[in-house]
């Protein structure tokens, strides 16, 4: 087995180990030590990196109390070797994991839900409460997460006799009897858990949750520690910084400039539509072939073409109108009030390259023609 260091010292940054085997294995090597403080993926929290001597390392995976490390290059067995964490990356996950832990602790305390998952990605954690949680509801748990940030918790981790066990109320993933270690946060949380956690909650530093939604029955959180929330604020305050410059706005009134411009480009739009229904019908171009009344514009919506023929069904057997957005790209819209227009829409489509479809008396769609052609299609 192989003595995990991290265990009794989350904090330990670079250490010396023996090599005691080294396995090639694609596109690496595979090598285990007598003892090791890089922390392999598990319970969502991924593998710690670094270095050993100067082979980085790529993946670290426990099987059976054995640590595999996978590394870009051999190593002897018995050799005697310096290994460097990643402790920038590594810290930042004991602030997540740890605020992950408190989080839930609250939610247990408050709710009486379990998490049932948790996911690590790079900057982002989820958790997923097996109860429903209201708005309200998550921002008194995010402002008692703080606040225990603020009073300096003391964490600590232990393995309780398997006796001691049945008598303590802690949460648990797994059902497990024996080799359970314990992570307590003072006052708020007991929790089973093999990761490397922070000395006290102000460590953890801020937390927010960021995102939350409803999911298989409970939900959802996404959230943010850290140096990783700071790290988002950072970025939120520099795009508000941003956007206070474009709106020449305070950084207090960006929200009521945004909801202004937003209503104003609301009303400019729905004017926009207007016009260009109108200029599409001023620009009509209508010629009755047999019994098609045929038309044609430019620039038309499938709503403004289908108000325009909807207006004329009763004008011809077959209504088709054709508008012509870029080079001859004309998108059509061919109604009848009585008749099956399937088997015409076919032809048209099969004659011009066309797609499109619709209902037995309502087709729309595109084909690619000039107006000749089309005028043509319809005479013959
Ligand atoms: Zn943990």
């Amino acid at each position: 087995m192989t003595i995990k260091l991290y265990e009794n010292d989350a904090y330990l940054k670079e250490f010396e180990a023996t090599v005691v085997s080294c396995e090639e294995c694609k596109n690496g090597y595979l090598i285990t030590l007598d003892k090791t403080a890089f922390f392999p993926e598990g319970g969502g929290q991924q593998a710690d990196c670094g270095f050993i001597n100067d082979a980085k390392v790529i993946d670290v995976q426990e099987k059976s109390g054995i640590i595999t490390h996978k590394v870009n290059k051999a190593f002897e067995i018995g050799e005697t070797v310096l290994c460097k964490l990643d402790w920038d990356t590594r810290f930042a996950r004991m602030q997540g994991h740890t605020g992950e832990h408190l989080v839930s602790g609250i939610i247990h305390s408050m709710f009486g839900y379990d998490n049932l998952g948790f996911h690590m990605s790079d900057k982002t954690m989820t958790l997923d409460p097996n109860g429903l949680l209201s708005a309200e509801d998550i921002k008194e748990i995010e402002l008692r997460a703080n606040k225990a940030v603020y009073e300096n918790r003391e964490i600590t981790a232990y393995y309780p006799e398997a006796s001691a066990l049945d008598t303590l109320d802690y949460r648990s993933k797994l059902d497990l009897k024996e080799g359970v270690r314990l992570v307590s946060i003072d006052g708020y949380d007991l929790c089973a858990c093999c990761a490397p956690h922070v000395h006290r909650t102000g460590e953890i530093g801020l937390i927010k949750i960021i995102d939350f939604i409803q999911y298989k029955g409970g939900m959802r959180l996404t959230m943010v520690c850290g140096i990783n929330a700071f790290e988002d604020y950072s970025k939120l305050h520099d795009d508000s910084k941003e956007m206070m410059h474009l709106l020449s706005a305070s950084r207090d009134k960006v929200l009521d400039f945004v909801t202004r411009d937003h209503e104003t480009i609301g009303a400019q739009k729905a004017e926009i539509n207007r016009l260009s229904a109108e200029i599409a019908k001023a620009n009509l171009d209508i010629k009755l072939i047999g019994s098609t009344l045929c038309g044609f514009t430019k620039g038309a919506s499938f709503d403004d073409m289908r108000n325009m023929v909807n207006e004329r069904l009763n004008e011809a057997q077959i209504v088709a109108f054709f508008s012509e957005s870029e080079n001859d790209t004309f998108s059509y819209i061919i109604s009848s009030a009585a008749s099956d227009v399937r088997d015409l829409v076919k032809a048209l489509n099969e004659a011009f390259c066309g797609k499109g479809g619709g209902r037995p008396n309502y087709a729309q769609g595109k084909i690619t023609a000039n107006k000749d052609s089309i005028l043509k299609f319809f005479e013959n």
